[in-house]
């Protein structure tokens, strides 16, 4: 009788845990790519036959919407955590934090790596909370730690690495024993803003790196097609900003405008700055900088609350951003470049791309434009992920999937 007993006890284990085990198999893969830099209506001026594929395949918004400022450090980290950057922290490429008295800077290693500048909650914190592995091949945010936490799999910043072998360390990741292999990868290539800051939007050069990439992301399907999981894996392509035209003849020079001995810090790049006044001097220069033509200039209670920016402490006292296709300077005078991004997110030059694919997604799906907050929730509800506190919400994409 006890044998019996014990036979059916070991019965009911196996069944039990044969039913768990398929069910920890079946957690849904989410791998998303951003293309710096990647302006809405690239394909458009380019050929991108794999992306014009991709809208057949599965859903395509007419634009993402970035957040302001327009940069990148601060919209990769929005996509990561759906906060706006005032409320992650990431103010800009280069902000000063006055509670931990440091300045940001993007090439700053230290600064770039200290867990303290980032706030919220990363979509790759979230999934490691939640028992689910996750990597990054460089991701704003994932070579510190946060909560304590980074991702299983992640890299420190290198942008020679080429973009083959970022695909082939997606491929291998998702070749791994299923107890080690990541659920969450996100990956990151630094084209074509690069040369769309040089080359400009409409630049020759620019749009044949549009074309090149387009003919990447081949490669990087054909190596997913391989892997047996392949039907299983849901794809993201995405971008943090837009560029647009800029010319050395719409030029403001800060230091022009305004005395240099009532400032304190002016902190950012073109074509926006955060400035600290001197104590006493903030009605003084927030007047000149108004007064300046083809620049906006906010004191932090009179920022449109449309941009959700400017109650960080880290925008300091006054933001000032230039008119769509000007660029402003402080500090030498140097040419400009041909392509700049940064500006009011409603320029629909900023705007970025957004392409998905994969059991989760519809197919031939055309999505209107949403902001870029909403990602992060779309991926935990994509993941069955319990999402952390956000400024998105799952209403703004849920009619693309195909799962709710
Ligand atoms: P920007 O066009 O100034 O907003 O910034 C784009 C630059 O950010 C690219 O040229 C990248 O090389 C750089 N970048 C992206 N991710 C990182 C990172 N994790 N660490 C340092 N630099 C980065
Ligand atoms: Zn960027
Ligand atoms: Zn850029």
């Amino acid at each position: 009788m006890k044998k019996f007993l014990f036979l059916v006890a070991s019965i009911s284990l196996f069944v039990f845990y044969s039913c768990q085990k398929p069910q920890e198999n079946e957690k849904p893969y989410l791998i998303m790519l951003s293309l710096d830099g990647f302006r809405w209506d690239y394909p458009v001026y380019a050929s991108t036959p794999v992306l014009d594929s991709l809208q057949k395949a599965g859903v395509i918004a007419e634009s993402l919407k970035p957040s302001f400022p327009t940069k990148t450090f601060p919209n990769h980290y929005t996509i990561a955590t759906g906060l706006y950057p005032d409320h992650n922290g990431l103010v800009g490429n280069s902000f000063y934090a006055p509670g931990l008295k440091k300045f940001f800077r993007i090439s700053d290693r230290a600064a770039v790596e200290n867990g303290a500048f980032y706030g919220g909650e990363p979509i790759w914190v979230t999934a490691e909370k939640q028992n689910v592995r996750a990597a990054t091949f460089f991701w704003v945010g994932s070579e510190a730690k946060i909560d304590g936490m980074r991702p299983d799999y992640w890299y420190k910043y290198n942008r020679s690495v080429p973009f083959k072998s970022r695909v082939d360390s997606v491929k291998h990741w998702l070749s791994l024993p299923q107890n080690e292999r990541p659920h969450l990868i996100l990956w990151y290539y630094y084209q074509p803003d690069h040369i769309g800051h040089k080359a400009g939007p409409y630049g020759e050069k620019t749009i044949a790196m549009v074309e090149k990439l387009d003919s990447l992301l081949g490669y990087y399907f054909t190596q997913m097609r391989k892997l047996p999981e392949f039907n299983r894996l849901n794809f993201i392509i995405t971008s943090d900003h837009g560029m647009a035209e800029i010319s050395n003849d719409r030029v403001v020079l800060l230091d022009q405008v305004i005395d240099t001995a009532d400032i304190d810090m002016i902190v950012g790049s073109n074509p926006n700055f955060n400035i600290k006044v001197k104590p006493g001097k903030l009605e003084k220069v927030y007047r000149q900088l108004k007064n300046t033509p083809h620049i906006f200039a906010w004191k932090h209670d009179s920022v449109p609350r449309r941009l959700h920016y400017g109650h960080n402490p880290r925008t300091l006292d006054i933001t000032v951003v230039a008119y769509p296709g000007w660029s402003v300077l402080s500090g030498r005078i140097r040419n400009v470049g041909k392509g700049a991004h940064g500006y009011d997110n409603d320029f629909k030059d900023m705007r970025a791309i957004f392409y998905a694919a994969g059991p989760a997604f519809k197919k031939g799906f055309i999505h209107p434009t949403f902001e870029n907050v909403n990602i992060y929730p779309l991926i935990t509800t994509i993941m069955d992920l319990k999402p952390a506190k956000n400024d998105g919400d799952i209403k703004n994409t849920e009619s693309m999937l195909r799962i709710k």
